[in-house]
This record gives C-alpha cells, structure tokens and sequence, in this order.
C-alpha cells in the first residue's frame, strides 16, 4: 500500500475513535476510496464489533453472541461494505418468516411470488391466523394511509398517535404494529417517533421486493466483526489498535507544532489532521473535551440523555433439537423471537448442548423478573410453540441484558439528532445516532460512517464516498408511496 501523499507531501492522518461497526465502516470507506491516507482506529476493548460482539459463557465454554443480530434486505450499506470485505457469505437471507401464537397454528410468512412491491405482502399478510378479519381490514387500511402520508406531516408525533388516528385498535397496534416495531426499533408505537416508523414499513416491508428478507449471521459476531472485517481492514491498511481507550480529544497546544486535534491515550498524546469520533452516544461527553464541544458545535450533555432501551437474550442450552426451524417469531408471549444456532457455527464448545436463543426488545420488564422466573417462563412458552421442547432437558440458561441496547427513537429524539459534520472541518461524528434517516442498527452504524468518511473527504478537497441509497423502489411503490427529502440522509 502505498502510503505517500498523491503530491509527495506528508500523508494526512485521520483517528478513527471507536470500532464499532460505524468507525470500521468509516476506516473502510476511507481506506477504498482514498488509500494514500493514513487511518487509525483506536478500540478500548480487546476485539472491534462493539454492541455487535460475542462472549464466552463462562458455564459451557461456548462463545455466543450477547444478542442475536439480525439484519434486512434493504441493509444495503451493511451488506454493500460486507461484500466488499468478502464477507458477502457469512449471512444468511431467509425470504419467510413462521409466526407462533400460543393460541392458534403457526402462520408463514413469505411475498407472493408474482406480485410487486408494495402489493406483494398483501396475501401472506391475510393468512396470518392470530388476526381477526377486522383487524386485518384495519391493517390494510393504515397501511394504505401510511404510504400516502409524507414523512413531513408525521413530525413530532408518535407512532400510537398515528395509528389512533388512521382507525387502528389498540389490539391491531398490539398484534401487528407493535410486533414490527418493537423488533426493529427497540421499543413500542407509544414511544417511537411516527417518522422511525414509517421508515421500517416503508423501506422495510413496502416499497421493494426483497426489503423484508431477513439475513442471519452464519459466524458469531465476535468472529465476524471482531476478527475477519478488521482483519480485512488492516490488509486495506487501516491500523487498529485495540485497547487503546481515547481519553481526550482536544485542540493540539501551540507547543505541539500541530495544527489539527490530538488524542490523548494512556501513553501520551497523537496529533491528526482529522479525527472520526464514533463512540455510543453516551459516552460522547467522556471523549471530547468541552472546549472542543463547545466550538464544534457538539451538545454531548443533550445527546447523552437519549433515553435507552434494553433489549435481552436469553441463552439456552437443551439435551437434544427443540425446533427444526431456524427462526421463528413468536406473538402474544414473553419470547418475541428464537433463533437456532446456524450449523456453520458450531464449534467444538457447542458440546455444550443444543443452543437456542430467545430474543425480547423493549426488556424494561424482564428487568424487574429474577432471572430464573425469566428462563422458566420462555422455556414454557418454547414448549407450546414446538412441541420438541416439552421432552428436553434444560442443561444451561444465561439472561443477558444490554441496558443500553439501543436510543430510543422518539419524536424529540429524532429532532435532536446530530449532524455528521461539526462546525469544525476537522472533526466528525459517527454512530448510529448520528442523523441517519436509520433507526439504531448495524446498517444505520455504517451508513453513518460512510457519512462521517464523506465529510473527511469534503474537508480534504476530495471527491466524496459513495452511500447506497438503498434497494430500488419498484414502479408501482414509486407511484403509490409518498417520497420526499425527509427520507433522505443527511450528509
Ligand atoms: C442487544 C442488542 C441487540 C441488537 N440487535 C440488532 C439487530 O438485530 N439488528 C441490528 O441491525 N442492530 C441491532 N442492534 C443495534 C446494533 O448493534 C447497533 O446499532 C450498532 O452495532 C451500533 O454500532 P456503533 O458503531 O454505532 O456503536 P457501538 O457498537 O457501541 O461501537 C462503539 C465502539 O466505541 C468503543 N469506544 C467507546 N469509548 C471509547 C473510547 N474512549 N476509546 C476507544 N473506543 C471507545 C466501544 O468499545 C465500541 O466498540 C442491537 C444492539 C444490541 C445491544
């Protein structure tokens, strides 16, 4: 890699501070489309992937994901940047989903085969057999007044809001809307911002074909994210240098001969020319100093008081198969989703039992449970939704809640959320926070540090990165679907 600058002068340096998957998305555009710059992204912990990693339990040696992630067809930054990486094959897509209710037979989801976008969810939509007729009758008709709303017109409401207002009863917002957004946003219609919402039906579900696959990782997140995309990244010639924790960023002192900003780090300071800070919202405020929030325009106290939601995984190990699917979405329970370990994925630790985990967003509740009455009451639940599971010996359980999963994508929220570009030229912010048009996600990360490499590159004189815009719209959802600027991202 050649690492002098294209006119013979000193390469410029930019800091990446953060590895998660907004500051290797960041590191990865820059080190494409601009190779003669010097990218260093500093990671506090021991491997890169942040909120998308993996652990070992300590109970059954077994490394497994703190919570199963899931990804989309309409991801396409995520998987646009995973390909390019080749890791195009450590997913995979599913184009139907099984929905389990205690009280009636399984219904499978899957788009009709010859309809386009944004009929082809219809049919399978009208077999689902824990909704009534009328609530059916109601979803098609908020759906229809969905796409006919632009985005603009659903500023500062809420999601339950909305729905009250386009004729959707409390058990339809239960039933269906909820069961969306609760999986994608991380909390219910009552907190969401109508805005976040529209987004996940619209991008999500209604305006391509393919946008509601569901694409699951054939590797842990600690090998995918933690080993293989970084090692990709160093043989683009990103370093990384992990646990290595960014006290400060800050103006460089005059004494130090450097223009930019410098880093300070347990052995000293660095300087740079530009800096990528790409650290969860709250804890924005620990790295960047006041001086520099204060010119740059950054309101790190504000920011940090997102409210956050949780969001579990309950890991558990059985003597024997408990399902043949290897997924399935689970409604009117505690369980919301079940994943199976992909076979790909089992290793010598998976001795340690057949793996199953059981997802629930919005876990504010499980968190006053115990754990046991937690795991008791969703090994209950499995062994109604699969009968399998009623024989099987439980060998090991673990909850795992991330407190701070996800921001809570409310309509104050989605106002205040921050640009990638500061005031100064030459600091940037990414994460998934950052105004993206995306709720928290992977694929809302990396499009944020596609935003942030852009900005670097603008600040430098360069052409810019380039940012998928997403899958295309078919004709028909082009015609039917409201589209304005408001559902575009913001550099
Ligand atoms: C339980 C759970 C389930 C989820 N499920 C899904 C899902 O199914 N699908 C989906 O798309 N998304 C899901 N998400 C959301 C997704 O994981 C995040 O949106 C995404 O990973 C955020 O990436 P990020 O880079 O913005 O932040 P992070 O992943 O938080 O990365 C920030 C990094 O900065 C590092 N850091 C912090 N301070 C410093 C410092 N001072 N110096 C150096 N480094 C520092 C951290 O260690 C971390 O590695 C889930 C999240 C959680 C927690």
């Amino acid at each position: 890699m050649n690492r002098s600058d294209r006119h013979g002068e000193t390469p410029r340096k930019v800091a990446i501070v953060g590895g998660g998957l907004a500051g290797m998305a960041a590191a990865h555009a820059l080190a494409t489309v601009a190779p003669d710059l010097q990218v260093t992204l500093f990671e506090s912990r021991r491997a890169n992937g942040g909120r998308a990693g993996s652990f070992v339990d300590p109970s059954t040696g077994d490394e497994v994901d703190y919570c199963q992630h899931v990804a989309m067809g309409c991801c396409t930054n995520l998987l646009g940047m995973l390909a390019e990486c080749g890791l195009a094959d450590a997913w995979t897509r599913y184009d139907s989903l099984t929905f389990h209710h205690p009280d009636f037979v399984p219904s499978p989801f899957s788009a009709s085969r010859w309809l386009p976008a944004p009929l082809h969810l219809l049919p399978t939509l009208g077999r689902l057999r824990y909704l009534t007729s009328r609530q059916k009758h109601e979803i098609r008709r908020g759906t229809w007044l969905l796409m006919r709303t632009a985005s603009r017109r659903l500023a500062g409401m809420t999601a339950a809001e909305w729905l009250r207002d386009a004729g959707q009863s409390d058990a339809t917002i239960r039933d269906y809307w909820d069961v969306v957004l609760v999986s994608a946003l991380g909390e219910a219609s009552q907190a969401v911002a109508m805005t976040a919402a529209r987004k996940v039906f619209v991008d999500g579900f209604l305006a391509s074909r393919g946008a509601s696959d569901v694409l699951i990782p054939r590797l842990p997140l600690g090998e995918l994210f933690g080993k293989r995309l970084p090692d990709s990244l160093r043989a683009q010639g990103v370093a990384i240098r992990n646990r290595t924790a960014v006290r400060s960023v800050g103006f460089a002192s005059e004494a130090s001969g450097h223009g930019g900003l410098v880093i300070e780090i347990g052995d000293g300071t660095l300087g740079f020319d530009q800096v990528v800070v790409a650290v969860p919202w709250h804890q924005l405020g620990k790295v960047v100093d006041e001086r520099l929030a204060a010119i740059a325009g950054l309101c790190p106290r504000e920011w940090s008081a997102f409210p956050a939601s949780p969001i579990s995984g309950v890991h558990l190990w059985f003597d024997r198969p408990i399902a043949a699917a290897p997924h399935a979405v689970l409604v009117g329970t505690l369980a919301q989703w079940m994943f199976s370990r992909p076979t790909e994925a089992v290793t010598d630790s998976s001795r340690a039992g057949h793996y199953y985990q059981v997802v629930i967003s919005a876990s504010r509740s499980v968190r006053q449970i115990p754990n046991d009455l937690v795991i008791r009451q969703v090994v209950e639940e499995l062994g109604v939704a699969f009968p399998e599971a009623r024989a099987a010996r439980l060998l090991a359980a673990r909850v795992v809640t991330d407190p701070q999963a996800v921001f809570s994508v409310s309509p104050a929220v989605e106002t205040a959320r921050p640009e990638t570009a500061t005031r100064l030229a030459s600091l940037h912010l990414a994460g998934d926070f950052v105004r993206t048009g995306w709720p928290a996600t992977m694929e809302g990360a990396v499009i944020s540090g596609r935003q942030a490499a852009a900005s670097v590159l603008r600040a430098l004189g360069r052409p810019p990165c380039p940012i998928s815009p997403g899958l295309p719209w078919g004709m028909l959802a082009r015609w039917l679907i409201r589209r304005e600027a408001v559902d575009s991202r913001a550099i």
